[in-house]
C-alpha cells in the first residue's frame, strides 16, 4: 500500500461526484451519458487494466441480435414479451452506439449475418425454417424489413464451406471494428470531460449516508457522491450476491487469406461458435459449451480442448480449400445468467450495478450504460 499524497487527493480524487468501476462499453457509455446530463459535475471511471480488460475489447464485433436458433432457444426459457423486449434493447443499443460513434468510426458493414447448419442439424434448420414467417412478421416492427430471416443454402458452394447442407441469413446483422470503436468510446468521454484512471482496481466499496468509499487496491481510500459498478464478468468479486456468473470465451484470427471466399458474421450451433471475416483475416472463437465448468472463470487464458476445437472447425468446414496460419488468440470474459436480461438496478442509495451483459453487449451496452446513468 503506497497512499496517496496531498497533491494526488486534491487534484484527482476529491469532490468526485459520479465514480464509474469499469471502462468497458456500459462503463464508458455511463459516465458519458452522466456527464451529458450534469456537466458541470466530476465523473471518473476506475479501470483495472491498462486497456479495458474484459470483453468488449476482446470480442468478435458481430453487430447483432439474435441468431434464429438462439432467439428459438430463447423461446423456450423466456416469455414471448421477453424475447422481443430483448431484441428491441439490443436494436436500441446498436442504433445508440452507431450514432454515438458514427458508422465510419466504427468501420460498420453490413454483409448480414448467416448461421450455418451441418447435416446433424437438419432437424433443428426445418424447425428454424419453420419458424422464419412467424419471427420476420414480428420482427418487421424492429428491423422495418418484411424478411429479416431468408433462407440462403445456394450460397454454401461460393463460400467454399464443407459439410454445411443449410443457411439461415439474418439481414439486419452488420458487423464493426471492435478496436476502433472502443478508442471512439474512450476519445468522446475524455472529450466531455470524464477522467479515466487507468491501472485503478477497486477491491471493495461500502456505502455511508453521505458517501461511497472505494478501496482502491495499493492506494488507500477514495470517497465519492455515488457510484455505478460496470465490471460485468467480475462483478461477483465486488459484489458477491449479484446474480451472474463469469463466462470466458476463447478466440483465433489467422494470418490475412490470399483470397477470402465470404464475408460478414457467421453463427454455428444455438451461437455457441461463431466467425467472420476482418478483412482478409478470418477470426472464430467460442465452444464454451465444451468445457461449460472449466469455462465458467474470469481468468483470462486458453485451453488445449477449446483451441483444437476451434481449430477443427476452421479447418474442417469453414476454410476446408484455403491454406491458412493462425496468427494469434487470445480470451475474454463475459458475464451471464439465468436470464438474458442485463442487471440494471440501484441497489443502495448511491450505488447502481450495470453488468450481465451476455454474448450481445457490442449491441445492448449503449442503452445499458445509459440507463444505469439514469438512475441518478
Ligand atoms: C470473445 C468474446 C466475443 C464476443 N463477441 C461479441 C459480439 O460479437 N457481439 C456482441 O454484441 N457481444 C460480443 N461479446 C460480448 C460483449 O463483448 C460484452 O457483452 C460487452 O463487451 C460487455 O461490456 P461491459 O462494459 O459490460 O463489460 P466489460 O467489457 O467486461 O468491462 C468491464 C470492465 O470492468 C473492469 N473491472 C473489472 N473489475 C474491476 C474492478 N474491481 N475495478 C476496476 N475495474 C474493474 C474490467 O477490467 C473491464 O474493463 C463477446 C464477448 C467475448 C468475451
Amino acid at each position: 500500500m503506497t497512499g496517496f499524497s496531498f497533491w494526488e487527493i486534491d487534484t484527482w480524487f476529491a469532490g468526485i461526484d459520479f465514480a464509474v468501476i469499469g471502462s468497458g462499453i456500459t462503463g464508458l457509455n455511463a459516465a458519458i451519458r452522466l456527464k451529458e446530463k450534469y456537466p458541470s459535475r466530476k465523473v471518473t471511471i476506475f479501470e483495472r487494466g491498462m486497456l479495458p480488460a474484459g470483453a468488449s475489447t476482446r470480442n468478435a464485433g458481430f453487430a447483432c441480435f439474435g441468431s434464429l436458433t438462439e432467439l428459438a432457444a430463447d423461446m423456450e426459457t423466456h416469455s414471448e414479451s421477453e424475447v422481443f423486449d430483448l431484441i428491441k434493447k439490443r436494436w436500441t443499443g446498436l442504433k445508440k452506439l452507431r450514432e454515438r460513434c458514427g458508422d465510419n468510426f466504427l468501420d460498420y458493414q453490413n454483409h448480414g449475418g448467416t448461421e450455418i447448419f451441418r447435416a446433424e442439424e437438419k432437424a433443428i434448420a426445418d424447425r428454424c425454417t419453420e419458424l422464419m414467417p412467424w419471427f420476420n412478421d414480428r420482427l418487421q416492427k424492429v428491423t422495418g424489413m418484411k424478411n429479416t430471416f431468408v433462407r440462403a443454402d445456394e450460397r454454401i458452394k461460393k463460400y467454399s464451406f464443407a459439410e454445411v447442407e443449410k443457411l439461415i441469413v439474418n439481414r439486419a446483422e452488420g458487423q464493426i471494428d471492435t478496436g476502433k470503436m472502443m478508442r471512439r468510446l474512450l476519445d468522446i468521454a475524455r472529450a466531455k470531460g470524464v477522467e479515466i484512471m487507468t491501472g485503478a482496481e477497486i477491491e471493495s466499496l461500502k456505502e455511508n449516508k453521505n458517501a461511497v468509499s472505494l478501496h482502491l487496491k495499493n492506494y488507500g481510500t477514495v470517497e465519492v457522491g455515488k457510484v455505478i459498478v460496470a465490471v460485468n464478468g467480475f462483478a461477483n468479486r465486488l459484489l458477491p450476491q449479484t446474480d451472474l456468473q463469469p463466462a470466458r470465451n476463447q478466440v483465433v484470427i489467422t494470418a490475412p487469406l490470399q483470397k477470402i471466399p465470404f464475408q460478414g458474421c457467421f453463427h454455428y450451433n444455438r451461437g455457441y461458435f461463431y466467425f467472420r471475416n476482418i478483412g482478409n483475416r478470418v477470426l472464430l472463437g467460442g465452444g464454451r459449451n465444451l468445457a461449460e465448468a472449466a469455462e465458467t472463470t474470469d481468468a483470462f487464458g486458453e485451453t488445449e480442448l477449446i483451441q483444437n476445437a476451434l481449430r477443427d472447425l476452421l479447418g474442417r468446414v469453414i476454410l476446408p480449400k484455403t491454406d491458412y496460419q493462425i496468427e494469434q488468440s487470445w480470451s475474454g470474459i463475459l458475464g451471464v445468467g439465468t436470464s438474458k436480461n442485463p442487471i440494471v438496478k440501484k441497489i443502495s442509495e448511491r450505488t447502481a450495478v450495470a453488468v450481465r451483459l451476455g454474448g450481445m453487449g457490442v449491441a445492448i451496452g449503449s442503452l445499458t450504460g445509459e440507463e444505469a446513468a439514469d438512475l441518478f
